[in-house]
């Protein structure tokens, strides 16, 4: 059996969806392919925090001007996959002054806006938080529901004629004469395609590597524990260096406490050690102490798709978090292929334009990307969102709570 598109995208993440939206509202003949439902690898296994850049402001200020842009596109067009809370970036008693002031003015510096309010006033606003903070930075984080989110992104690449086939793992990319010509299913389909986006996110390096080609992908882990909290409506973050446990996000009378970050070898098999997850509960109560002896709902791992051309060291913290699109007729000598990995499920938008951006001129399409402009179907509704959610199997356990 064999089908035939223009553009074939490999992974139904975040990322892949919006390629697939971005090109067919170009008028593009797109497939999409995800060997699970959608969402199903890290995106629906994220905090689904989303981010307003001031957790990588004084680290990486170009990833946070990101975060700041695209949280600000993601609340203009996906309405009820986000939920409008603000972050606090929490300077607990235990915490070096100076490094908060230090994240406040990057934050400033990189147009994220921040107010500061001292403990006393935080915890007026938030009873929950801890009795030991002692500056809190309000900045505007926010929820995003993952499910929603890529629910909305695949229906309406579907409503401008995308074709999204789910349940479908590719075991191989397809060559000929050092083009990409397209990949096989499991069950023997063959998918045809002028051109093949690499969106397979912590797996990218194993995709890529059935055509030969190399892409140094560097997965780690990251566990999430979902327990049963008094109700907060705010992100707390923990403000100093990343470390593990130092993000709680809330669902109403739940919170996601993550998360750690571990080298893994493989992306489906990884230790998943209990004393992790005790790690994260014992950090996140430092911001939110009734979690100490919370009622655990579900714990949960994913794998960040973080990849790294370069020698890092041996903290995985240490890479970029932003992201990177692989034009490989220009790295590897092999046409037809594009990879984009890296960044986050906030800048996932982003990474779609940029990457149908190169798509779009190897196929000499001249139509501009619209997806920053044009709300996503349902937006406006919670109720046809979660039918969408139903219908391209995205439900995950980072929003299980909220919906
Ligand atoms: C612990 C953790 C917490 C995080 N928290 C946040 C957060 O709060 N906010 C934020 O902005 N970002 C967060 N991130 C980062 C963010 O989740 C990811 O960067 C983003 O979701 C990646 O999306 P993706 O589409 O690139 O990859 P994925 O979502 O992994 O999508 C890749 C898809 O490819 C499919 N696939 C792979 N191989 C094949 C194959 N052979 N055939 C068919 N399909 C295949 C997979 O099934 C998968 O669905 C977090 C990451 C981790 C690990």
């Amino acid at each position: 059996m064999t089908h035939q598109t223009d553009v074939l995208v490999v992974g139904g993440g975040a990322t892949g969806v919006g390629v697939a939206r971005d090109l067919a509202l170009r008028g593009v003949d797109v497939t999409l392919v995800d060997r699970g439902g959608l969402g199903s690898g890290t995106t629906g296994r994220s905090h689904g925090l989303l981010h307003s850049g001031a957790r990588y402001a004084d680290s990486t200020p170009a990833d946070a001007r990101e975060c700041i842009r695209e949280n600000e596109v993601l609340r203009d067009i996906a309405g009820a996959c986000i939920r409008d809370t603000d972050g606090f970036f929490v300077q607990h008693a235990r915490d070096d002054p100076a490094y908060f002031d230090t994240k406040v003015a990057a934050c400033r510096d990189a147009d994220i806006p921040v107010s500061v309010i001292d403990g006393a006033t935080a915890r007026a606003r938030e009873p929950a938080l801890t009795p030991a903070a002692e500056r809190v930075a309000v900045v505007p984080d926010g929820v995003v529901l993952p499910s929603r989110l890529v629910a909305a992104t695949a229906a309406d690449a579907r409503a401008h004629g995308a074709t999204i086939r789910l349940h479908e793992p590719i075991t191989a990319l397809t060559t000929d004469a050092g083009r990409v010509t397209g990949a096989r299913t499991a069950d023997g389909t063959t998918l045809s395609a002028t051109h093949v986006v690499n969106a397979a996110g912590a797996w990218a390096g194993d995709l890529a590597a059935t055509a030969g080609v190399d892409v140094d992908m560097h997965p780690a882990s990251g566990v999430m524990v979902t327990v049963e909290t008094p109700e907060t409506d705010t992100v707390f973050n923990r403000c100093r260096p990343a470390a593990d446990g130092d993000i709680v996000v809330p669902h109403g009378s739940t919170a996601v406490l993550g998360t750690t970050s571990v080298d893994v070898d493989d992306a489906d098999e990884f230790a998943t050690p209990d004393a992790a997850v005790e790690r994260v509960i014992d950090e996140c109560s430092a911001l939110l102490p009734a979690a100490s002896d919370a009622p655990i709902r579900t714990t949960y791992w994913g794998v960040r798709p973080l990849y790294s051309p370069s020698d890092y060291g041996d903290d995985a913290r240490a890479i970029s978090r932003g992201f990177y699109v692989l034009d490989h007729a220009d790295c590897d000598d092999t046409a037809g292929l594009t990879t984009v990995v890296g960044g986050k499920l906030t800048t996932h938008r982003l990474m779609a334009e940029a990457t149908a951006d190169l798509v779009a001129d190897r196929l000499g399409v001249t139509e501009p990307s619209r997806t920053a402009n044009e709300p996503l179907p349902g937006h406006d509704d919670p109720e046809r969102l979660d039918a969408l959610v139903d219908t391209f199997d995205a439900a995950s356990p980072a929003d299980a709570d909220a919906r």
